[in-house]
């Protein structure tokens, strides 16, 4: 097909669609036929620079826009992606494969930031303390940085980027993001309904693009802080770039996620927890699991459930409403998985289930469900982000085995114990060295409320992502010291001292 007739995705700056001074494109395909259905700008310096400098000139009068009013503007945008969510996850789906259904989910916890964000009269309320001193009085309150930007992966289009600009938004920021050029059409959708929910123009941006975007948020002067989520090599680089030009930088890497199972596990229950957990959405998902640690007897009738549910899995078109599973999202991905797939099998792991022998009609890029046994540590299916339909399974004799194989391993997003014993969670809950914990729980991502992170190579910087630590970053403290005294003309205790003030 000629790129001439595609749909080309532009950028929305100061709430108009521009396509700025960008010529370059990138490719959106349709994941299900491997069709090049659309493209996507690809910003330039002088495109990041007129988003920044609209968020910058919007900041001024957002920033005294009433916290108020602010959260009514997030209270209508929250329930226009409600009433909008069947639209969005249809976007979704078409741009990055995955199902339907899933893709509403993503919506559906995406827009709980926002509703979490609602709160924000109440999530930024300050102390005061009265009488620190004679007649003196403290207080603290928090306020907006200025410019946010935020760059995000292609596999949470919606909701990734909601962990990041409802709390932006609420708490008195401006806000650029950098979609994945993946499946950048959602953002724009958002853009729009931000803009129906009477949020004023250039105070929600998005600017397209690559690393030329990337970086030029990076290095901007009106930049104050930068989230980021992808992967760990691409996160480690923003985290020390933009430290450097002195910015605020949460950076969320990428996961290799192990699950333990325990012989006292219920195994049906387990079994339906790990299939959904490692193949929903292909596998594409920062919280999938990709390892399973079968310690003792629970290996041999594990995988046995769990080869018979992985070949029950119907893999189609993402939007068929047939389909649990999709394709993966570009050629490069269906590529580098069956790379994987094939060194497995080399290096002597056992395919129960190989996914390079599905064929599905229609030329899209489809691998189904892999299942290896007998994976070991050294394999390059254990230490590398597949980011697929690939679940390895490595036994271990014990707990204990379990937890410093998990302790052992860089990454260290979320991790799941499967058992019937309260000890054995206990145990695994204090001792484990990941962030998100899951007991009976595969994909122990937090409710907007509570902060999402992870810990060593899945996270560069101190403060976590949405709920508590969401209003931490997009915020710095003040702290305000008073005295109204009744007549300045007399004196108050301790006044005259040239001594380092001290309570009287
Ligand atoms: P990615 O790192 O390739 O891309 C993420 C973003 O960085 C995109 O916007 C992309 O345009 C940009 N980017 C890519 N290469 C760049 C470069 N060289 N310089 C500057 N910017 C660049 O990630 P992806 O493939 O889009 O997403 C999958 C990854 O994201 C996986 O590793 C997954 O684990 C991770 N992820 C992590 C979390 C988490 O919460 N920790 C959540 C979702 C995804």
């Amino acid at each position: 097909m000629s790129t001439t007739a595609l749909k080309t995705v532009q950028h929305v700056i100061g709430g108009r669609e521009t396509a700025g001074r960008s010529t370059r494109t990138s490719p959106i395909w349709n994941p299900a036929t491997g069709e090049h259905q659309a493209q996507v700008l690809l910003a330039e310096a002088a495109d990041v620079d007129a988003a920044v400098v609209a968020a910058h000139e919007a900041f001024g009068a957002w920033g005294d826009v009433s916290v108020t009013r602010r959260s009514r503007v997030m209270f209508a945008f929250r329930n226009l992606v409600e009433k909008h969510a069947d639209e969005l996850a249809r976007l979704v789906s078409a741009e990055h494969g995955k199902v339907v259904a899933d893709a509403k989910g993503e919506v559906i916890r995406g827009m709980e930031v926002a509703e979490y964000a609602c709160g924000i009269p109440q999530l930024l309320k300050g102390e005061y303390s009265e009488q620190v001193s004679t007649d003196v009085d403290l207080f603290s309150f928090r306020q907006p940085l200025g410019v946010c930007a935020g760059i995000t992966p292609f596999n949470f289009p919606v909701m990734v980027p909601m962990w990041m600009h409802p709390m932006a938004i609420a708490t008195g920021n401006t806000f650029v993001l950098k979609p994945s050029e993946r499946d950048p059409s959602a953002s724009n959708f958002i853009a729009e309904l931000y803009h129906e929910a009477g949020l004023p123009d250039g105070v929600f941006n998005v600017v397209h693009g690559d690393r030329v975007a990337v970086d030029a948020l990076l290095d901007h002067p009106l930049v104050a802080a930068v989230s980021f989520v992808g992967s760990t090599p691409i996160a480690r680089y923003i985290h020390e770039r933009a430290t450097a030009s002195g910015k605020r930088v949460q950076a969320l890497g990428g996961a290799k996620n192990h699950a333990v199972v325990m012989p006292d596990a219920d195994l049906g229950f387990t079994a339906d927890h790990l299939i959904a957990a490692g193949y929903g959405s292909a596998g594409e998902r920062c919280m999938a699991i990709s390892v399973v640690v079968a310690v003792g007897d629970a290996a041999e009738p594990l995988i046995e459930r769990l080869k018979r549910k992985a070949l029950e899995i119907k893999v189609g078109p993402g939007l068929e409403p047939d389909s649990e599973m999709g394709p993966v999202v570009t050629p490069e991905a269906l590529a580098r998985i069956t790379g994987y797939i094939d060194r497995g099998v080399e290096a002597g792991a056992e395919a129960v289930v190989d996914g390079r022998e599905l064929e599905v009609d229609g030329g899209g890029f489809f691998v189904g469900p892999t299942l290896f046994d007998r994976v070991s540590t050294e394999m390059d299916i254990y230490t590398d982000e597949i980011f697929g339909p690939v679940l390895g399974i490595v036994r271990v004799g014990s707990l204990d085995e379990a937890i410093d194989l998990i302790n052992a391993n860089s990454f260290a997003n979320g991790t799941a114990i499967f058992t019937g014993s309260g000890h054995a969670a206990r145990e695994f809950q204090r001792r484990i060295e990941v962030g998100m914990v899951g007991i009976n729980v595969p994909i122990p991502v937090p409710m907007a409320f509570y902060s999402f992170g992870g810990w060593k190579s899945s996270l560069f910087g101190d403060v976590h992502m949405h709920g508590p630590e969401g209003v931490r970053f997009y915020t710095r403290g003040k702290v305000v010291t008073t005295r109204w005294p009744a007549d300045a003309r007399e004196p108050s205790p301790g006044d005259g001292h040239l001594h380092f003030p001290t309570a009287v």
